[in-house]
This record gives C-alpha cells, sequence and structure tokens, in this order.
C-alpha cells in the first residue's frame, strides 16, 4: 500500500466518524494534501492520529467518506469481505431471489449499490472512488455474489457533483435486458437496461407483503405511480380487484405483461395521478397506494414535495370508500415521517376527515437503515384509515 495523502479534520470533529457516521463535510476539513478526485486517502484528527481510511474527492460538498476506521488496505480481499459481510445481513431475507446486496454507507461502502436478480447484478457508482477502483471491486463482486453478469445504471445526476458524467452500460458478462426473479410466487422481470433505477423497486417487498396479507377478496385496490405492478399484483393475487396508474408507458407495458404472466386480471392505466385523481370518482376504493417518486432531492425542495403528497392525500380523498385506507409512502430522505404524518393529517382534516395511523412500513431489510447514518433511512409508508 502506497502513501495515503492525508487529510485532516477540525477538533471535536472526530466523535462522529468514531460514532459511525461516514461523512465529513467540506467545512470540517483543515488541511488535506494535494489529491484527484477519486483517490483512497487516510484521515487524521487534530492530534495527527489515525481515524479512517476512505475516499476523497475535493470536488464534493463531503470530500472524504469511510470505508474503515482500521487502517487496512482498500484491495480485492476488503471488498470481498464487506460483500460477505453483506450478504450475511441478508440471510434471513426469504421468499425472493432478488436483493439489494450492497446498500452504499449503511454496508460500509459507500458511493456502492449493487441489486442483484438471480445471477444478474445491477450496479449502481455514485462516486469517482468507486468509479476509479471498478477493477478491484469487480471482480470480488462477481466472486461473492456469483453473479454472471453485471450492468451499471449510473445514471443520477448526483455523479456532476464528482465530477463524473451520468452512464450505464454493461461491465461484465451477459445480461439481457429483462431479468426474471420471482417474489412470493409471483413472477416478475426486473427491466434492468430500460426500467427505472436497477430495474425494479426492491425497498417496496415489505409493504408489498403487509398490503397482501391484509386486503380481502374483493377489495377494490387503487396502486398510484405504481411502476411495473409490484403493489397490484399482490393484492391481485390475494383478491382484490386493482387498477393501477403510471405516467410512463413502458411501466403500464411491464405491468400488463407482469398480471398476464401471473394470469392475474389488473387494470393498469397510463396516466398523471395527479390529473387522475382530480377527475370525479368513479370507483370507491378500499385501499389507494400512492408511492411517489422522490421529486424532492434537496431541502429547499422539501416544501414542493409536501405539497405534491398533500395534494395526491387530499385527492385521493374523494376516491376512497369510508373507513378506506391510503398507503401514502415517502421515498425522499427530505420528506422524514414526522413531515409525512403532518402532512396526511393536514390534507385529511382540510377534507373534514381524521386520519388514523394503523401501521409504518420501512425500506426492506436488504435496504439497512444505519442508526449512525440517518441519511440510510429514505422510505417510509404511512398506512392511514381515513374517517
Ligand atoms: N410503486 C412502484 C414504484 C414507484 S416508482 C413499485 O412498487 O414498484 C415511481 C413511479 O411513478 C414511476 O414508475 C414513474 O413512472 C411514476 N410517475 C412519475 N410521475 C408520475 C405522475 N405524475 N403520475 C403517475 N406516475 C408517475
Amino acid at each position: 500500500m502506497g502513501a495515503y495523502p492525508i487529510v485532516r479534520l477540525k477538533k471535536g470533529r472526530e466523535k462522529k466518524i468514531r460514532g459511525r457516521y461516514p461523512w465529513v463535510q467540506k467545512e470540517e476539513v483543515v488541511s488535506a494534501d494535494s489529491a484527484a478526485p477519486g483517490t483512497l486517502a487516510h484521515l487524521y484528527d487534530h492530534e495527527g492520529k489515525f481515524l479512517a481510511v476512505g475516499t476523497w474527492n475535493p470536488l464534493s460538498r463531503f470530500p472524504f467518506r469511510v470505508l474503515s476506521l482500521e487502517d487496512e488496505p482498500i484491495d480485492r480481499a476488503f471488498f470481498l469481505s464487506r460483500f460477505v459481510k453483506s450478504a450475511s445481513r441478508r440471510r434471513e431475507i426469504a421468499g425472493t431471489d432478488a436483493h439489494r446486496m450492497v446498500f452504499s454507507e449503511a454496508d460500509e461502502l459507500p458511493g456502492l449499490i449493487v441489486d442483484c436478480y438471480r445471477d444478474k447484478a445491477v450496479a449502481q457508482v455514485r462516486s469517482a472512488a468507486m468509479e476509479a477502483m471498478k477493477p478491484v471491486w469487480l471482480p470480488a463482486l462477481v466472486d461473492a455474489f456469483q453473479v454472471t453478469g453485471v450492468y451499471e445504471r449510473s445514471e443520477m445526476e448526483g455523479r456532476r457533483e464528482e465530477g463524473l458524467q451520468p452512464v450505464a452500460g454493461l461491465l461484465y458478462g451477459e445480461v439481457p435486458e429483462a431479468v426474471p426473479f420471482t417474489e412470493d410466487g409471483l413472477e416478475f422481470q426486473a427491466l434492468v437496461v430500460n426500467g427505472l433505477k436497477t430495474g425494479f423497486y426492491l425497498d417496496q417487498r415489505d409493504a408489498r407483503r403487509r398490503l397482501a396479507a391484509r386486503v380481502k377478496p374483493g377489495d377494490r385496490v387503487l396502486d398510484c405511480f405504481c411502476y411495473s405492478g409490484g403493489f397490484s399484483l399482490h393484492a391481485a393475487r390475494a383478491g382484490a380487484e386493482c387498477r393501477g396508474v403510471d405516467i410512463t408507458p413502458a411501466a403500464i407495458a411491464a405491468a400488463q405483461s407482469h398480471a398476464q404472466a401471473n394470469g392475474l386480471d389488473i387494470d393498469f392505466v397510463e396516466a398523471n395521478a395527479f390529473e387522475y385523481l382530480q377527475q370525479p370518482a368513479a370507483t370507491q376504493y378500499g385501499w389507494i397506494i400512492l408511492d411517489p417518486p422522490a421529486i424532492a432531492k434537496s431541502r429547499e425542495k422539501r416544501d414542493s414535495l409536501k405539497w405534491g403528497v398533500w395534494n395526491l392525500v387530499h385527492r385521493g380523498i374523494d376516491h376512497l370508500a369510508p373507513g378506506g385506507r391510503m398507503v401514502v409512502c415517502s421515498c425522499s430522505y427530505q420528506l422524514n415521517l414526522a413531515d409525512l404524518l403532518d402532512t396526511v393529517r393536514l390534507a385529511a382534516n382540510d377534507k373534514g376527515k381524521v386520519a388514523l395511523l394503523e401501521e409504518v412500513t420501512v425500506q426492506a431489510l436488504d435496504h439497512p437503515i444505519s442508526l449512525s447514518f440517518p441519511e440510510s433511512w429514505y422510505l417510509k409508508c404511512a398506512w392511514v384509515r381515513i374517517e
């Protein structure tokens, strides 16, 4: 291992690093040896003591990110041991052969996300260092997860802050456009090349399972922002009558083919959910799922996100049968659970209704939430009964 550039931290800031918070802000750096974006570096405290080895990128608002609190080489064996550890965290997840195997900081690998659908992996690379270390982690990933193909979906705009262009393409072996997998006996295809994110929303698995467990045969379900139909398929198999709404034609096509492949009769509609809910209610639904995309990435946009959720709930109430349930989701870290609940309450009150919180679901276990890194908790769904 060669000599690493050294990043010196302001006095007092070592506590959060030892407490396993992995990001160092620009303002917390006293001085740093000059080094190109994407190099590995050592973090020292104000007394010159080693704190961590991690990734360095002077272009970023968070120029240093911790890989390890031990002074260890960041080589193929390091990545292999991290991958083995993340696999062991997911061992108890049953009923599916698709998992998020690496969830960035929460799996102690800042900047790297890996979803595996059977023997195919889809990676998202979010930092200059993970980009530079591809030749190191890629073979370790193939070994650890026993995959025959790796596809990259790094189209996030956030890469620009790291000095990287958004990219997508094959990294290793062979990967078809759509990769089949099974969730609780339902056949799905992850649209790994042309779909959203890595091709499927694995993070909502627990919520889909709760919905399947809670709906009664004949219940009417409106699945807004349905993407490839995950919620609808689970509910329909449990006997519900489902309608899914999504604005993206390819999502609707995928949802329809999923329904057909599983012998389920579901009505999928291509529409803007905001406009759809604005129309006069033709059906009274027992359940409405609202799972909008993360329209707000920055704190400044939080108000617009709240406004969006408020509108969806407000309009949705007109389509809900008396005592019906809404599952209101926020996949944006910026809109936290307290804000989400408050927004639902305000919309319900404005309609002269009361909202009763029945349960809260969060991102599935393979998207671990590190209490030391609150940013890793991004998804929360409020299950409310509207009266
Ligand atoms: N519930 C889905 C994931 C939703 S992702 C699942 O469990 O798989 C968000 C979805 O919202 C995307 O499919 C996107 O096409 C859709 N979308 C974005 N804006 C929309 C709008 N205004 N109206 C309807 N759908 C929209």
